[in-house]
């Protein structure tokens, strides 16, 4: 069984139609890449699987509908979402972030040792504890957002462009955390990446959305060697 599977998913903007019929699917484990031109509805395909916007079609996720589930119903069962622009409470600690991420978890008693496995892919974090979140560069406030999803334990991470706006060597060392933290705690990704080359680097899978329908989609080296998607999106 799938760990999350879209049929036919539709979502509109009162009358802008988003998407027209979206399917496709996420395995335990996996990180998959959601790939397309701007405007293409990637960022609407993450925002109906959390229950962000207006959707239909079918969305299941471990066997379960997500029909009428409210967001903060979808962070319950385990859908953590990062939106671009990262989401973080610019007002509060780095510490108060991550505590917030946890108010969903009913295993209170296990949240305090997850503090440490978070510090342990995330050093910087640590050092920024008692730092406000909106006093930290693009790169850590991007961590942060992260790490405050992985509070939740979700068995998916839905992340939103992680790369806009920063530096390449920050970018690299945050796929490289992700790439961890998929291998190491088994947490599915599906990733939504402006940088192609980048997103199917990291990715197992990827789909190549097209004006808010599937175009594309395949194993990630299949796709990086196709013609089409390399002129297109790869820029070589
Ligand atoms: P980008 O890479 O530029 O972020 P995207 O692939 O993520 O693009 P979406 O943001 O999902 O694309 O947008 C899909 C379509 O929905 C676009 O035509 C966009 O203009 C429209 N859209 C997105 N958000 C809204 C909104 N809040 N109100 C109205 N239309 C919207």
């Amino acid at each position: 069984m799938a760990l999350l599977e879209l049929d036919a998913v539709t979502a509109d903007y009162g009358p802008i139609k988003a998407l027209h019929g979206v399917s496709l699917k996420v395995e335990p484990g996996e990180i998959v890449a959601l790939l397309g031109a701007n405007g293409a509805g990637k960022t609407t395909t993450l925002r109906a699987i959390s229950g962000t916007c207006n959707r239909g079609g079918r969305i299941t996720f471990e066997g379960r509908s997500l029909r009428g589930v409210a967001a903060h119903d979808t962070a319950r069962r385990g859908i953590g979402h990062v939106p671009e622009g990262r989401g973080t409470l610019v007002q509060l600690t780095v510490w108060d972030n991550l505590r917030m991420g946890a108010y969903t978890r009913t295993d209170k008693e296990k949240v305090s040792t997850d503090y440490d496995l978070i510090f342990g892919y995330f050093p910087i974090l640590k050092e920024r504890r008692d730092q406000h979140a909106g006093t930290l560069s693009g790169g850590e406030q991007q961590m942060l957002a992260i790490a405050r999803a992985l509070m939740a334990r979700p068995r998916l991470l839905l992340l939103d462009e992680p790369s806009l706006g920063l530096a390449p060597l920050v970018v690299q060392s945050i796929f490289e955390i992700i790439t961890s933290i998929n291998a190491d705690e088994g947490v599915a990704v599906l990733l939504v990446e402006q940088n192609a080359s980048l997103a199917l680097k990291i990715a197992h899978r990827a789909y190549l959305l097209e004006t808010g329908t599937v175009a594309a989609s395949g194993d990630a080296r299949t796709m990086a060697a196709d013609e089409s998607i390399r002129r297109s999106y790869l820029g070589y």
